[in-house]
């Protein structure tokens, strides 16, 4: 049975005009984040995440930690826990959902297929099915993914550009989940927005991304790849610091209209909304070793390779017009300044070196 006393204490909001946010994925890199910034301003927030296996469990138990001496609760469930779903929303009046949690990573898919359709696809699914059916519905925000534009050679990306070339299931299961957003927002009038991030990065990150494990493997002496195309070079990515995506998800929701659709009725067209978050500045990979190297003070061991056909797009690149003007979304950090932070954390997280905040 569910932890009631811990529930309504992490979603009671602080300000009477804040907002009660189911936040899921609470336990992952944005959601952590995301959650302990709500909290921060007086919103009510509750995490849900089911602390899978797919990077270092231990890393998710101590962003816990973080939340919960910030008073945010994190129920320990699988999104396609309808049953369970459907008790956390008879028992809190939630506003909003901020959905984060998916299987992230385009590598992993080819090894694991199934686990994209469990949490990008069925899982997505399930929550707006239980969303749809509450009185009032909430306004759902959710985490969908450059990878969308997957092939598309004109750059810099728009949320106009076609998205009809996945290069990963990943990708596949991200435009997949856009689909079906459309879909509930027509039939049911929910109230949806997809943020397609770029290049998320920073304390308390994945260790799966580059950044990560090649700060990792610089500091052990290992070599790293570093993947060139035929055509264009280094592959390059927008890199867009955490704080930055934060400001953006946080827009996203104060902008998020209510619902027009109660109950499952239809009452007329709600709003859907599709933005890019990035920082319109992408940067060679080998440039990010150099800023590794420089912050960690150590030469890291490089060898070049082709860049193999395994999900990995060449280039990222986003315009963000659409969202600076809808969101006020305007990214402040470059990848120096934002290294800089991730590289004092993680001394600090893993080695001790410093207080890691
Ligand atoms: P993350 O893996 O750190 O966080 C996702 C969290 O969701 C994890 O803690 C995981 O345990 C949880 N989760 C996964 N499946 C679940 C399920 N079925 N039920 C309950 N919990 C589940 O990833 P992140 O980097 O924080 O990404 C957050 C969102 O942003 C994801 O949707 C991801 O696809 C998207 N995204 C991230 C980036 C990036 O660069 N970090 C870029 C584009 C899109």
């Amino acid at each position: 049975s569910l932890p009631h006393k811990l529930i309504h204490k992490s979603a009671r909001p602080r300000l009477t005009t804040g907002h009660t946010v189911l936040v899921t994925g609470a336990a992952g890199f944005v959601g952590t984040h995301v959650s302990l910034a709500l909290k921060r301003r007086g919103d009510g927030v509750l995490g849900l995440d089911n602390f899978n296996h797919y990077y270092d469990p231990a890393l998710k138990r101590a962003r816990q930690k973080l939340l919960e001496k910030a008073g945010v609760y994190i129920v320990d469930a699988d999104i396609n826990d309808k049953d369970l779903l459907q008790q956390l929303f008879d028992a809190v009046l939630f506003t909003h959902v901020m959905h984060l949690a998916a299987q992230a990573g385009v590598r992993y898919a080819m090894q694991n297929p199934g686990s994209y359709i469990h949490s990008n696809i069925a899982g997505f699914v399930n929550l707006l099915e239980v969303a749809k059916s509450t009185n009032p519905q909430p306004a759902i925000i959710w985490a969908s993914s450059s990878s969308v534009y997957g092939l598309n050679s004109k750059v810099p990306f728009s949320e106009k550009d076609r998205t009809d070339q996945p290069a990963s299931l990943y990708a596949a299961t991200k435009k997949a989940s856009e689909e079906i957003a459309h879909t509930y927002n027509h039939i049911y009038g929910l109230s949806i927005t997809g943020l397609r991030f770029f290049t998320v990065y920073g304390p308390w990150g994945r260790p799966d991304m580059a950044y990560f494990f090649f700060t990792r493997d610089i500091l052990k002496g290992k070599t790293i790849a570093i993947y060139e195309s035929p055509d264009k070079g280094s592959v390059a990515r927008d890199f867009t610091y955490i704080d930055d995506i934060v400001k953006g998800c946080l827009g996203a929701l104060d902008t998020a209209k209510k619902s027009t659709g109660s109950g499952g009725k239809k009452k007329g067209p709600a709003q859907l909304r599709i933005f890019n978050l990035g920082n319109t500045s992408p940067v060679p990979v080998s440039k990010l070793v150099s800023l590794l190297e420089k912050n960690l003070k150590v030469k890291a061991k490089k060898k070049v390779m082709p860049l193999p056909r395994n999900g990995d797009v060449e280039f990222t690149h986003a315009n963000i017009s659409l969202a600076a003007r809808e969101l006020g979304y305007k990214p402040t950090t470059d990848l120096e300044a934002g290294l800089k932070k991730f590289v004092r954390w993680y001394l600090g997280f893993y080695l001790g070196s410093k207080k890691s905040s």
